[in-house]
């Protein structure tokens, strides 16, 4: 019988729930400004939807188990496409749409993917969104992170600052997953040791700029300089989602709260965030109301 790994099941809850928890936040913003996040009063009605960033990650675990690890980017492609089929209404990004309409239909994705803003392909966050899980699955061995995370990335992502984000995301989680049960790694040091296995990149540079920040640099500046989502790339999500995480290693609640903060691509930045936590701390210890006020996951495993 297939059995998921405890810290990639704890990833993909961490992961719910930032997502669940920043999605909520979009329509509060919209409608009152920043006034209830700068108080950090969240309704917990009506419940915290998850978005694509969950629906993708939970695929991502089955493929996972079924294959024992090894992505089959055929099937996983698939898959994505059928989950999308299954609910459209998860704030899939623009070119997604089309992607997973056209491989659903039956197009090869290697052709579809490719052919996505004229012949570059989508740099977008959303290989990285959903990657957290895979770093955990993986974690004993950082070589097969990096090789796993780029190939479930490719079939939906062409561009390699989308593969490199997706890989930087997994690296990350790896390392926290690594790293239970023992001391809190240091943000620059966690940070470093992401970027020291990432291919020559935006992403690298982003991460290399964000392990240098000073300890007390605020979440707007680090916001500002990194990117958080606005422009909804690899390279503008991902180095600020990782410095948020690099530094609560210890604290998914407090994490996300802060990762909130920078404004940006909120759903996406907090999915990283907590999938890259939680995969050290698990999600037992945020609040019941939390607990109580996220949409519960189906189960992982069906079979
Ligand atoms: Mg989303």
């Amino acid at each position: 019988m297939i059995t998921v790994p405890t810290a990639v099941l704890d990833s993909l809850y961490g992961l719910a729930f930032g997502d669940a928890f920043g999605d909520r936040w979009f329509g509060i913003l919209r409608r009152d400004g920043s006034a209830a996040l700068e108080a950090r009063t969240l309704p917990t009605e009506p419940l915290w939807r998850w978005s694509d960033d969950t629906a993708q990650a939970l695929v991502l675990v089955r493929e996972l188990a079924e294959s024992g690890g090894t992505i089959d980017q055929d099937r996983l492609a698939i898959r994505f496409a059928a989950a999308y089929a299954e609910d459209t209404h998860r704030g899939y990004g623009a070119s997604m749409h089309d992607v997973l309409r056209r491989i659903g239909a039956g197009e090869p994705w290697q052709e579809v993917v490719a052919g996505q803003f004229g012949g570059q392909g989508s740099w977008g966050n959303g290989a990285a969104m959903r990657a957290a899980p895979l770093g955990a699955w993986h974690a004993a061995d950082l070589d097969a992170v990096a090789e796993q995370a780029a190939r479930q990335g490719a079939v939906s992502h062409h561009h390699p600052e989308a593969v490199a984000a997706a890989v930087a995301v997994a690296l990350a989680a790896a390392l926290a997953t690594r790293s239970r049960g023992g001391h809190t790694p240091a943000r620059p040091d966690f940070l470093h040791a992401v970027a020291e296995r990432l291919p020559a990149s935006d992403v690298r540079s982003g991460v290399r700029v964000a392990a240098r920040m000073p300890e007390r640099t605020s979440v707007r500046h680090a916001a500002e300089v990194l990117g958080s989502g606005y422009r909804m790339s690899g390279p503008d999500t991902v180095p600020y989602a990782l410095w948020c995480a690099a530094g609560h290693l210890d604290d998914l609640h407090e994490g996300l709260w802060f990762t909130v903060a920078g404004r940006g691509d909120i759903d996406t930045t907090c999915a990283i965030a907590g999938g890259v936590i939680a995969a050290r701390t698990g999600v037992a210890a945020l609040p019941a109301a939390w607990h109580a006020a996220c949409e519960p996951l189906p189960p992982v495993l069906t079979d």
